[in-house]
């Protein structure tokens, strides 16, 4: 038997924060992959997730002692448009664990069936987002990225109707929390302050105990998404479908749809298919997170106090704060990424002018960056001469550094990831796994364990597509 140490907080919210449902059994449950690590971090037993009472649990056809099932209800602006109601349509919250390290954990299922919140969906996944989902998730991890967790994948034996049969599959995802800004539009939306104040001091003792308050929450939420959406920027990833309801309250990368990391650097890249005038294009997202936040604070003002010109304006202070919380953050980590601790006057424009030459030559964002702390970025440049004049500047900067070539390397690598979950990799990763084999989905984990080390047996994954092998579109998960 599966036995999960459960212990549910949101379970014990008012009804109108959820709808309870059962599970949904499936024909021919097949695990595919589970996170061993993940799982003793959990407190889990892998022997017991690996048996077939395990496997019941991971593909929804089970519930296990303790668990309270159910669909969280949120809402959310998508691509600008609101929706009063979405809500899990393919998610079951089995329930709450506290991690070793003391962190409560969600524990969701996703592609788990139909529940009251599906609308017109099936509220099934198929293989190939799952396994998208569950590498790029876990690389996003290794790099120390704040994100969402892939516990497990099982296959269920039924296929999915998609443009065509598609074999159907079970994603577990572990989250500190579900908790969107869609969950306080969802409220707000429906003026129900009592429970929109429920979800306010929940979502403080949840993520952020320090809090004061709705402004103090909301304070709490631009810092944190700031520092987030700098680390995207910081790897060259496009999250491709940043709705309200697929941004997370706790600052935490979450719904990893049609996103992708970039080969060659554009600021104007963009893969999803469904993003047809660029919304959420590389640069426009720490423009479109700002939006996003001001969507909830429009949320929360009710609760901000009588006076709403002066909640307004209190949150459109903290909102403008986004600006100076954002760009301190990017500057220092793009310092880094150049080898540089100190802070100068030149440093943005430096940046800046390297990343205008990149895009300029289609410089490889990922290889350029980690060629930096080899000595040979030139090479990532079609005219090599547009690097070189760069580089003199460069060079003057680390001159005045007064640190060691090896300190500024180090400092180079430790930010600059040698492995990128490429587009390419990952699709043929996920034509292999439908297939059959497994071996590529588990080479690609195996190697994105370690982002940051240069492994020669993964070389063939740090190259960039060649113009046949390069994914220009990326699909969302439905
Ligand atoms: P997304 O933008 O992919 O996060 O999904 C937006 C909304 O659509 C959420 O409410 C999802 O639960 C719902 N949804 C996505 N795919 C399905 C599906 N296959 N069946 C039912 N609901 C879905
Ligand atoms: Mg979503």
């Amino acid at each position: 038997m599966l036995r999960i140490a459960f212990d549910n907080t949101f379970a014990r919210l008012p009804d109108a924060f959820y709808a309870r449902i059962s599970p949904n059994p499936v024909s021919a449950p097949k695990l595919v992959a589970l996170n061993e690590t993940l799982a003793l971090e959990l407190g889990l037993d892998v022997a017991q997730l690996q048996s077939r009472s395990g496997i019941a649990v991971l593909s929804g056809s089970a519930v296990p002692e303790g668990a309270e099932p159910l669909a969280q209800a949120y809402a959310g602006h998508q691509f600008g448009g609101f929706s009063p109601q979405l809500g899990d349509g393919r998610a079951m919250l089995l329930g709450e664990v506290v991690d070793t390290n003391g962190v409560r954990q969600d524990i969701q299922l996703k592609g788990s069936g139909r529940t009251p919140y599906s609308r017109g969906g099936d509220g099934r996944a198929w293989l190939g987002p799952v396994l998208r989902e569950y590498v790029i998730s876990e690389a996003m991890a290794a790099m120390g990225i704040p994100t969402t967790r892939a516990l497990a994948a099982v296959t269920t034996g039924q296929d999915v109707m998609r443009e065509s049969a598609l074999p159907g599959a079970v994603l577990t995802r572990i989250a500190s929390s579900h908790i969107r800004v869609g969950s306080f539009q969802y409220f707000a939306a429906r003026r129900d302050l009592a429970s929109l104040e429920i979800l306010t001091d929940y979502t403080i003792t949840r993520h952020y105990p320090d809090a004061d308050g709705p402004m103090g929450l909301f304070a709490a939420v631009v810092a944190a998404q700031a520092k987030l959406i700098v680390r995207w920027m910081g790897v060259g990833f496009i999250h491709g479908v940043m709705n309200t309801d697929n941004t997370h309250v706790g600052g935490i990368t979450i719904d990893y749809g049609p996103c992708a990391f970039m080969d060659s650097y554009h600021p104007a890249r963009l893969y999803s298919s469904i993003d047809r005038n660029g919304r959420y294009a590389f640069s426009q997202q720490p423009e479109i997170i700002v939006w996003n936040l001001a969507q909830l604070a429009t949320s929360l003002i009710a609760l901000m106090g009588a006076d709403t010109d002066a909640s307004v304006k209190g949150a459109t202070e903290v909102l403008h704060g986004f600006a100076d919380l954002y760009h301190g953050a990017w500057l220092e980590q793009f310092r880094a990424k150049l080898g540089l601790k100190l802070a100068r006057s030149g440093d943005a424009a430096l940046i800046n002018d390297l990343l205008e030459r990149m895009a300029a030559q289609q410089a490889d964002f990922t290889n350029t960056f980690r060629a930096l702390a080899d000595g040979n970025a030139r090479e990532q440049f079609a005219d090599p001469a547009v690097f070189d004049d760069w580089n003199s500047r460069w060079q003057a900067r680390l001159a005045q550094e007064g640190s060691t070539l090896e300190a500024q390397q180090t400092l180079i690598r430790k930010t600059s990831p040698a492995l990128i979950p490429r587009n390419h990799r990952v699709e043929e990763m996920i034509e292999a796994a439908v297939a059959g084999d497994y071996g590529p989905f588990e080479r690609l984990n195996a190697a994105l364990a370690n982002p940051f080390e240069d492994a020669v047996e993964y070389d063939d994954l740090r190259r960039p597509p060649t113009e046949e092998e390069e994914v220009t579109q990326t699909f969302c998960g439905t």
